[in-house]
């Protein structure tokens, strides 16, 4: 996993794909390559997933207020940090 100095916090609490299909999501997470808040994987659509299949975009954090853990997707490696 690299190294993340600074962390993306999401711009806003919602799935920008799913504001775009009117779909609702369960769990939002940020990618911490560019930034961008998508749904996680028990959302229906899975936006995040799909992100990370897409760019290569390999890790995330929740976005969830009072979640402190990251996922590396290429590592199947989650870490929770203070
Ligand atoms: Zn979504
Ligand atoms: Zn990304």
């Amino acid at each position: 996993m690299q190294a993340i100095k600074e962390l993306k916090e999401p711009k806003e609490y919602v799935c920008e794909e799913c504001v775009k299909m009117g779909a609702h999501w369960v769990h939002l997470r940020t990618c911490q390559t560019c930034g961008v808040t998508l749904c996680c994987d028990d959302s229906r659509y899975k936006h995040m997933t799909k992100h990370f299949h897409r760019t290569g975009h390999p890790v995330i954090i929740s976005a969830e207020p009072g979640e402190k853990w990251m996922w590396c997707y290429p590592d199947n490696l989650f870490a929770e940090y203070s």
